[in-house]
């Protein structure tokens, strides 16, 4: 592990981006790859990958961001043409906590079909205390500008 929690050896993704694991690969640029996930919640489900191999989503740098920021709607174009999907779900599990389970940065982009295969989410949503949203926002704002 590294410090924030990454590992250190080379993921299965960085082994699939150096063509050492096969992959059905459908997009790929200078900084990204996008290939379809082997266990697939619906289908089309794809993974868009940086080549970057970095783990977690605080330690991406500022152009893999972007080139995944424009890949996304191509990709989402694409899954829509050729699967005929009405709805995708866009799915970062950043942290093991939160899912994670390849310690590489990855968006899944999951196709809701008419059928109703994709992903079925569990949103328990609660409500924005007012104060406290006032001064976390403050506390954020400073935060990412720094
Ligand atoms: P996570 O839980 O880390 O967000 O998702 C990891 C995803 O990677 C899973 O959906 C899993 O099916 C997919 N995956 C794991 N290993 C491979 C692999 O070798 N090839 C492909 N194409 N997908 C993989």
């Amino acid at each position: 592990m590294n410090a924030t929690g990454g590992s250190a050896s080379p993921s299965i993704f960085s082994r699939i981006i150096a063509g050492e694991i096969p992959c059905h690969r459908v997009y790929e640029d200078d900084r990204v790859i996008a290939f379809l996930d082997i266990g697939p919640l619906s289908r089309g489900h794809l993974l868009l990958v940086p080549k970057e191999p970095t783990a977690r989503l605080h330690d991406l740098s500022d152009e893999s961001a972007a080139a995944l920021g424009r890949a996304m709607p191509r990709l989402a174009r694409a899954l829509m043409s050729v699967t005929g999907c009405p709805a995708i779900n866009v799915l970062l599990n950043d942290g093991s906590g939160a899912g994670q389970e390849v310690p590489h940065v990855h968006f899944h982009l999951i196709p809701r079909h008419e059928d109703g295969s994709g992903l079925r989410k569990e949103w328990r949503a609660s409500k924005l205390d007012p104060k406290d949203g006032a001064a976390l926002a403050e506390s954020l704002r400073a935060a990412v500008t720094s």
